[in-house]
C-alpha cells in the first residue's frame, strides 16, 4: 500500500517511523510518504490560510496549494484506479474498525491534514474528479488539526495490512473485530498484590476458557458500550450465552438482543 500525508506540521508524522507501522515501511509493506503542504504555495510568505468569506473567527485554508500538493500525489503512478482522499474532519463519517478492514483493501490512500477551521469546501469538491474524496472523524470532539487523526487511522489500517503483525491470530480476537469488546487478559504471575487470575484461565479447559472469555465480552461490551449491543446477532447464540445475556439484563427478541427495563416490563 502506498499512502501519501499533506499537512503544514510534516515533523507532526515522525512517530509513523516508529514501532510496528515504521518496521512495515523498512520491509517494503507499505510506502509512506508526508509532504509539505507550504512547498505548494507561491508567496514569499509561503501562506495557506486566509480570512473566512462570510465573517466569524478563525482562519481557513486557501484551496490552491491544496490543488497543487494533492495534484502532486495523483499524478505521477496514480494508476486507472482513483485513490482514496482521506480528509479528517469532525464533520465528518466516523472512523471504525470496519473502515479500517475497508481502507486496508485499497492499494493507494491519500490523507489531506487540515488546521485552523478547516480547508475551503472546494477543494473537496474538486478533488472528487481525481479521488474518492471521505471526509472522516475519529470521534465526537475537536482536534487542533488532522494529523493527530491521521497517526490514528494510519495505525489502525497500517496494522491490518498483511506481515504487519506477527501473529494475524491477535487481529481476530481484540476488541470490534466481531462487533464487541475484548475479553480482559492477564499474564505472570498468577497470584499478583492478592489478586488472583481467574481459575477458568488455569483450568486447561479449552472450552470453558473460550466460553468464559465469550461472557466476559458480553458483561464488558454490556457495562462500557451498550450502543454495540443494538446491532449484535443473537439468533444463534447458545443457551449458556442466552443466560449469560440474561444475567446482563438483555433477552433474545427475534434474533436481536433487548434491553429488559429495570421496572419487569417487556423488552425494549
Ligand atoms: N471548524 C471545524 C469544525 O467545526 O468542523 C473544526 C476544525 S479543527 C479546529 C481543525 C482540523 O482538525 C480539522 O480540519 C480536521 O483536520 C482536524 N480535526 C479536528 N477534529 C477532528 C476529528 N474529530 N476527527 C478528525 N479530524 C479532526
Amino acid at each position: 500500500m502506498r499512502i501519501d500525508v499533506v499537512s503544514i506540521f510534516p515533523e507532526y508524522l515522525a512517530p509513523l517511523e516508529l514501532s510496528l507501522i515504521g518496521k512495515a515501511r523498512q520491509d517494503g509493506l507499505l510506502e509512506l510518504n508526508v509532504l509539505d503542504l507550504r512547498d505548494f504555495t507561491t508567496d514569499r510568505h509561503r501562506t495557506v490560510d486566509d480570512t473566512p468569506y462570510g465573517g466569524g473567527a478563525g482562519m481557513v485554508m486557501k484551496p490552491e496549494p491544496w490543488a497543487q500538493a494533492l495534484t502532486s500525489v495523483a499524478g505521477p503512478g496514480a494508476g486507472a484506479e482513483k485513490p482514496v482522499l482521506i480528509v479528517p474532519s469532525p464533520a465528518g463519517e466516523r472512523f471504525t474498525q470496519a473502515t479500517a478492514h475497508e481502507l486496508a483493501g485499497e492499494d493507494r490512500l491519500v490523507f489531506a491534514c487540515g488546521r485552523y477551521e478547516g480547508i475551503d469546501e472546494r477543494v473537496l469538491e474538486w478533488a472528487a474528479e481525481h479521488f474518492t474524496v471521505r471526509p472522516m472523524s475519529l470521534g465526537d470532539y475537536v482536534l487542533n488539526g488532522g494529523e493527530v487523526a491521521v497517526l490514528a487511522m494510519v495505525e489502525a489500517i497500517g496494522r491490518l495490512l498483511p506481515g504487519v503483525v506477527g501473529n494475524p491470530e491477535s487481529l481476530v480476537e481484540e476488541s470490534h473485530s466481531d462487533g464487541l469488546l475484548e475479553y480482559p487478559v492477564y499474564t505472570k504471575p498468577s497470584s499478583w498484590r492478592d489478586r488472583n487470575v481467574p481459575a477458568v484461565l488455569l483450568s486447561g479447559n479449552h472450552g470453558k476458557i473460550a466460553q468464559w472469555r465469550r461472557h466476559e465480552q458480553y458483561r464488558r461490551t454490556a457495562e462500557r458500550r451498550p450502543d454495540l449491543l443494538e446491532g449484535f446477532d443473537a439468533g444463534a447464540l447458545p443457551r449458556a450465552d442466552r443466560t449469560a445475556f440474561a444475567d446482563l439484563g438483555y433477552d433474545v427478541v427475534d434474533g436481536r438482543l433487548a434491553r429488559r427495563p429495570a421496572d419487569g416490563g417487556e423488552p425494549a
